[in-house]
C-alpha cells in the first residue's frame, strides 16, 4: 500500500514536470505545435537508466552509456524547429545517442537515417525503437562525419555532437534547398549552433545560438 502511494506520488511529480517542461519550451521560443505535441507525447524515461527515471521530464541533459548525454529537451526542440522538417522529407541524424532525438524526428519526417559511433549506443537505441515500433528509422554503426553516401542526398541533416568545423562530407550529401543544423566549435570553449542552407548550388551559413555538446569524434568504437 505504502509502495503504491509512493508510485502515485512519483508519477504525479513526473506529470507535473512534463507540464512544466512544455511551458518552458514555449517560453523559450518553441512555437511549432507539432514539435510541442511530439515532445509531450514521447516518454523520455525510456531513454535513460532507471535511476534517472524521475528526472526524465526535467529540461536538462542527462548522462547515458559510454560517457555520452541525452540532449536537453529544449535543445532537441530548438534544433528540430530550426531544421524545418516536413512529412515528405528524409533526414540524416549524426549521433544517435539514446535515440530520443531520433524518435522526435521520426514522428515528423518521412524517413530518418541515424548514425552512431559507439556500438553499445547504436544497438541499444535500435532495440528500444524497435520495441516502440518506430518503423521509419534506419540505423548505422559508423562514423557519421562521413555521412551515409548510399542514402544521400538528404533533405535535412542534424548533427548532435560538436564539430570542429562544418563537415564537408555532410554539405556534399545535402540536397538542393537542404538545411543542416550543426554545433561548431572547440570542446570546453564557445560552441555555436549553425544553420547551413544549400540554395542554387551555394552554401549559406547562419549562426543561431551558443550551445554545449559532446564532441564529434572521428572513427568508430567497437564496444
Ligand atoms: N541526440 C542524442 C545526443 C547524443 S550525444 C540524444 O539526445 O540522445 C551525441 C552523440 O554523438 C553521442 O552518442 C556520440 O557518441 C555521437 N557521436 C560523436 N561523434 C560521432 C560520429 N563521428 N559519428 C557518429 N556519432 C558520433
Amino acid at each position: 500500500m505504502e509502495k503504491k502511494k509512493f508510485h502515485m506520488k512519483a508519477n504525479s511529480d513526473i506529470n507535473e514536470n512534463k507540464v512544466n517542461l512544455i511551458l518552458d519550451l514555449r517560453k523559450n521560443g518553441i512555437n511549432d505545435p507539432e514539435i510541442l505535441r511530439v515532445i509531450e507525447e514521447i516518454d523520455r524515461s525510456y531513454f535513460v537508466d532507471s535511476h534517472l527515471y524521475d528526472k526524465s521530464n526535467l529540461n536538462t541533459a542527462l548522462p547515458i552509456d559510454c560517457g555520452q548525454t541525452i540532449s536537453q529537451p529544449l535543445i532537441v526542440a530548438l534544433m528540430t524547429q530550426h531544421l524545418e522538417v516536413k512529412n515528405n522529407m528524409r533526414v540524416l541524424e549524426v549521433g544517435t545517442g539514446s535515440g530520443y532525438q531520433t524518435l522526435v524526428l521520426s514522428k515528423i519526417a518521412k524517413f530518418v537515417y541515424t548514425i552512431e559511433r559507439y556500438k553499445t549506443l547504436h544497438q541499444k537505441a535500435k532495440e528500444l525503437l524497435k520495441i516502440i515500433k518506430a518503423k521509419n528509422i534506419f540505423f548505422r554503426h559508423g562514423d557519421g562525419g562521413l555521412g551515409w553516401i548510399e542514402q544521400a542526398p538528404f533533405d535535412r541533416i542534424i548533427v548532435t555532437a560538436c564539430a570542429f568545423e562544418i563537415p564537408n562530407y555532410l554539405i556534399d550529401q545535402l540536397n538542393e534547398d537542404g538545411i543542416m543544423i550543426v554545433p561548431v566549435g572547440e570542446i570546453h570553449e564557445e560552441q555555436v549552433l549553425k544553420k547551413v542552407k544549400k540554395y542554387k548550388g551555394k552554401v549559406f551559413v547562419e549562426n543561431l545560438e551558443k550551445v554545449r555538446f559532446v564532441p564529434l569524434i572521428e572513427g568508430i568504437e567497437k564496444k
